[in-house]
């Protein structure tokens, strides 16, 4: 690994005046300039000029579904370069200005498809400037709901999902994983609307007329830019422990808090493993449905979909995995969108550790049972040579679409197996090791690889030819080492299974007493060909139309459009309307789209109605489905 000199930077305490900050508390964190640390995905050359720090100054527009204001940069250049090369998508900037007041003079290039446009700002010997601007209405990382949209009907809106590569849509930055910038946020919104951001929040929030109040944040850790998040509405708080606390409509907020008692528990269990948790808060927010993702690691800010309350805390598993992500992700994260399994990989793996720890064996081997059989299929489906199954994906694949059970599974699967070659022990020691010896950096696969054999395998190469390092992360397929699951964690369930598929034979007595982890295995292994009988009697005994568990009510639904069951179809309408995260949204409008004749017009009359709610990122996987008149 090689990193720039901190000599040939500027990255004594002069980088970072006029910030309100203290001074001591900003770090700056090294960028890698290896080739395979290389982020294609931007057009920053952070190599001669990157930011250090960003100062947001933004106003709210609700009506005109905008945010606009200043953005103040810290920039850390190489002796005699004059320019700086800034990520946009849509921003439209008035000036540019020098800590003088002079205007700079600055470019902003030809759009490059699903990366926006490079902004080339000529800097001179300024190494703090200052943008004017605007982000384009209905910016991609934004989205805006109207009251309508929301649980309580009455107020607006607005939340951000910066990963992969949308935060340049409002934020003018160096917007790549490698770049890590500390940051510090003044936010103005219309009363009574609350304000949170995934930094600590500075005092309270201040009248500045106009109905509207101001709030401050500020992020003195260097951070991925794609984890600056911000979110807006008549939210209220509630405190689940000394350093967590829950955040959402008040209407939902019982609920919330509810589900997440066990919190301060995964927190504890995760500091046991891999050491201090580092963020201070670990607050999170329930977004309304249309949130895209399941959750999303926002630093202090974990922000979450509300699918995951299903009232017994059967899918707080997902929590688990955001607090992960503290260590893997936004600790120590990937400096290109190609070693995607270095955060989601790791990041799993955690979870199950953490699961292990606060719900037991028992449910951490059902859910690495169910990710293992994932792995099993995406490899099937592909091929067992098909270049992206490897965990460091093909150059070209676009960070939106890689297959989550390569990234996510086959990546925890390549830390269980080698946990279980050297041991658990030895393992979680040098894990933990990693994480401190990276700690606020950017990471490669080739570094992770490096470090292992460094720190964990030494000279032992018979250890070293055990465990298949590069099979693992530059293979296809599953290596054949691999540490399968306990195949005693679904026996039961299995056994039923059979007995279905034999006889019809259903137990709702049994289905009654299983796990969330038990009901999803049973339901992915159901036949593939179901009549409408069939399908009427699985709904009647097992209760699925009735279910309040998202996760097995999305099986349901699947099963029942895969076999063109019209029953069903008003029940995949409503749910597709009252969730807009994306695993349950694409999978669903596939299987329409799959059933041609039957299922494409019912696919084209429910996204007729549901695009409008969706997050652009889930709006534009649909539309690539539906085709792009959609
Ligand atoms: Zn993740």
């Amino acid at each position: 690994m090689r990193f720039i000199a901190p000599a040939a930077f500027c990255l004594v305490a002069a980088c970072t005046t006029g910030s309100s900050l203290p001074e001591a508390s900003i770090g700056i964190a090294p960028v890698l300039t290896s080739e395979e640390a290389r982020d294609e995905y931007t057009f920053a050359r952070p190599q001669e000029a990157r930011v250090t720090h960003l100062a947001l100054d933004l106003d709210l527009d609700f009506t005109r579904q905008s945010v606009g204001g200043t953005a103040r940069l810290n920039i850390a250049a190489a002796p005699g370069v004059q320019q700086i090369i800034l990520d946009s998508s849509g921003l439209q900037i008035a000036n540019i200005t020098a800590p003088d007041g002079a205007a700079l003079a600055f470019e902003i290039g030809d759009t490059v498809e699903g990366k926006g446009e490079p902004v080339t700002v000529k800097i001179g010997d300024a190494r703090r400037i200052t943008i004017r601007y605007t982000a384009a209405p209905q910016a991609d990382a934004l989205q805006w709901l109207a009251p309508e949209q929301t649980a309580g009907g009455e107020h607006p809106y607005v939340f951000s999902q910066g990963q992969a590569i949308l935060n340049r849509s409002w934020i003018p930055t160096q917007d790549s994983p490698g770049i890590r910038q500390t940051w510090e946020a003044r936010i103005t919104a219309p009363a009574p609307l609350d304000v949170v951001m995934s930094g600590i929040r500075q005092g309270e929030p201040e009248d500045v007329g106009q109905g509207r109040r101001a709030f401050s944040f500020a992020m003195d850790k260097p951070v991925a830019p794609y984890l600056i998040a911000l979110a807006a509405g008549h939210i209220d708080f509630r405190a689940l422990g000394p350093r967590t606390g829950v955040w959402s409509e008040p209407e939902t907020l019982e609920r919330a808090a509810a589900e997440l008692v066990d919190t301060e528990a995964m927190i504890d269990a995760a500091e046991a493993l891999y050491g201090p948790y580092r963020w201070g808060r670990y607050d999170m927010i329930v977004l309304p449905p249309s949130f895209p993702y399941g959750g999303m690691e926002n630093p202090t800010l974990t922000f979450l979909t509300p699918t995951f309350i299903a009232g017994d805390r059967s899918l707080t598993g997902l929590v688990a995995h955001e607090l992960a992500h503290s260590w893997s992700g936004n600790l120590v994260t990937y400096a290109s969108w190609r070693d995607g399994w270095l955060n989601e990989g790791v990041t799993s793996y955690i979870e199950s550790r953490i699961s292990e720890v606060v719900f037991g064996a028992r449910r951490a081997a059902q859910e690495r049972a169910l990710a293992f059989a994932g792995v099993e299929g995406a490899v099937e489906e592909r091929g067992a040579d098909a270049p992206e199954t490897a965990l460091r994906t093909p150059a070209a694949l676009d960070p939106f679409a890689t297959d989550s059970s390569i990234t996510y599974d086959k990546g925890a699967l390549f830390l269980h197996t080698v946990e279980s070659i050297v041991g658990r022990e030895r393992f979680d020691a040098w894990l933990r090791s990693w994480f401190d010896r990276h700690a606020f950096q950017p990471a490669t696969s080739a570094m992770f690889l490096a470090d292992m054999r460094q720190n964990l395998i030494g000279d032992d190469a018979a250890l070293e030819q055990r465990l298949q390092l590069d099979a693992w992360v530059y293979g296809t397929g599953i290596p054949d080492n691999v540490a399968r699951p306990d195949p005693a964690a679904f026996a039961q369930v299995d056994a039923a299974s059979r007995a279905y598929a034999a006889g019809r034979t259903l137990d709702a007595q049994a289905w009654a007493g299983w796990s969330t982890a038990e009901r999803m295995r049973f339901m992915q292994n159901l036949p593939d060909a179901l009549s409408d009988a069939e399908l009427a009697t699985l709904d009647r005994t097992l209760g699925l139309s009735g279910t309040g568990n998202s996760e097995v009510k999305f099986l349901w639904l699947q099963t029942a459009l895969e076999n063109r069951y019209d029953p069903a179809v008003p029940q995949a309408e409503a749910f597709l309307a009252g969730v807009g995260r994306n695993k349950f949204v694409e999978p669903l409008f596939d299987a329409l789209v799959k059933q041609g004749d039957w299922g494409m017009p019912i696919a084209r009359r429910i996204y007729a109605a549901t695009r409008p709610l969706y997050h652009s990122y889930t709006r534009g996987r649909v539309d690539l489905l539906l085709g792009a008149e959609s």
